[in-house]
């Protein structure tokens, strides 16, 4: 099979992993010669680095072949599609090519399990020993780590890779029990507090000592060696089985707090060919999952706990309206807001600040009293923040209890693509 083949497969078979996403792009594709740029089957994605960069990355599977039966899987060890499987040497020239030609800035490597996990993995380590090592190569990596591997395996992955992330893949013991009997929930958390371990224990080596005057220094050391510098991730499959949001967030909630995770990504489950009967015929709606980023981003910025953002009577957040306003909507008694007075808790939950425009308005009100004009002058959506704050000139009158408001704040219904 030729590498432009493996290619098409592998960088196919890698795209249903969301925790590296070029996400909330509209498909295009310039197959065929028509058009110039694409954002399907390229094998290209975007992710963002720890400082905000948006970066391209080079993401495919080190093989697709895998002898685990995960139920929601493409790659499964039961499915009929073709497989194909590169060389180290294969992926690292790809990379070296892409790289040089300017067209990806790193590599997000991942794979099915041939063999065994420990053989699976040190694959994967040595691509990535082989960039860094004989080629010096600075991009950025990224590897998915197999949990069962062994902990040196994932000691060397993560001496060389930017980040590391280990699929949950599904948010409750008994899913992945029902639909990937092979995974060990177990091994899985096990492998995430060894690398928040390694990871804590690298950053702190590294961190610069003060300076104190010696009369005799000791001889200089070495600087420690990095141990993944951009942190760990992973990913949940929404939609494959019934969990509600509230389960969902509250694993999240766990994974942030017991292993200081950067990402928890969601990835709705979409349909596979020959699926099993256990799996829902059709995917989750999209906004599902948006609205599981947004109730992420309450969790890590907003001070929000998992168990306000979602009503506790469904279990599901709301499709029409974010979760933030959501809230706001079901507790009108906390509002109207005061934005000269409100502690920047408070600021955070009002519909239509976000965490940059909290410190706007914090730092505003320190030499005057806000005024509306001085809301619109700092470009803050007016219509969705008026009826929930006071100001010096402005107080909402009845709005706030008027039965209309979700309505007139809700985004209006947007048509469906006809290629959808
Ligand atoms: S281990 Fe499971 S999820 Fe991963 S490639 Fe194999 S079948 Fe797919």
């Amino acid at each position: 099979m030729n590498l432009d083949r493996k290619l098409a497969i592998l960088a196919d078979a890698a795209k249903y992993d969301a925790s590296c996403a070029s996400s909330g792009t509209d498909k295009r594709s310039s197959i065929g010669g028509k058009g110039i740029g694409s954002t399907e089957g390229s094998g290209i994605c975007h992710s963002y680095a720890p400082d905000g960069r948006c970066i391209s990355l080079l993401k495919i599977l080190f093989t697709n072949f895998c002898t685990y039966d995960c139920l929601y899987c493409v790659n499964r060890v039961s499915s009929n599609v073709p497989r194909a499987r590169f060389t180290v040497e294969e992926v690292v020239q790809l990379t070296l090519d892409f790289y040089r030609r300017n067209c990806i800035e790193g590599l997000f490597l991942s794979s099915g399990i041939i063999r065994s996990p420990d053989y699976t993995m040190e694959q994967v380590v040595e691509v990535a020993r082989v960039l860094r090592e004989e080629h010096d190569f600075r991009g950025y990596i990224h590897l998915k780590t197999i949990p069962e591997a062994s902990p040196e395996l994932l000691a060397r992955a993560g001496r060389y890779a930017d980040r590391l992330s280990i699929n949950v893949e599904l948010p409750t013991v008994q899913s992945l029990a029902a639909l990937a009997p092979e995974k060990d929930g177990a091994a899985i958390r096990r492998s995430m507090a060894r690398l928040r371990v390694s990871i804590d224990e690298a950053k702190e080596a590294r961190r610069p000592r003060p300076v104190v005057a010696q009369p005799m220094l000791p001889p200089r050391r070495a600087r420690a060696p990095r141990f993944a510098p951009a942190g760990q991730s992973t990913q949940m499959i929404v939609g494959a089985d019934t969990t509600s949001d509230g389960a969902i967030l509250s694993t999240s909630a766990a994974l942030y707090g017991s292993y200081r995770l950067k990402r928890v990504y969601y990835s709705a489950f979409s349909p596979i060919p020959d699926a099993a009967r256990a799996l829902p015929l059709k995917s989750p709606p999209l906004v599902r999952e948006h609205r599981l980023y947004q109730a992420d981003w309450l969790m890590r910025f907003y001070g929000f706990a998992h168990d306000e953002i979602v009503p506790a009577a469904s279990g599901m957040l709301s499709l029409e309206v974010d979760p933030k306003l959501a809230w706001a909507l079901a507790h009108r008694e906390r509002f109207p807001v005061d934005l000269n007075s409100a502690p920047k808790e408070m600021l955070l939950r009002v519909p239509g600040l976000g965490v940059k425009s909290v410190g706007r308005v914090l730092q505003a009100r320190r030499v005057r009293q806000l005024r509306a004009a001085d809301l619109e002058r700092m470009h803050l959506p007016l219509g969705k923040l008026l009826p929930f704050v006071v100001v010096a000139d402005h107080r909402p009158g009845r709005e706030l209890d008027a039965a209309g408001l979700v309505r007139r704040l809700a985004p209006p219904p947007r048509q469906e693509s006809l290629f959808a």
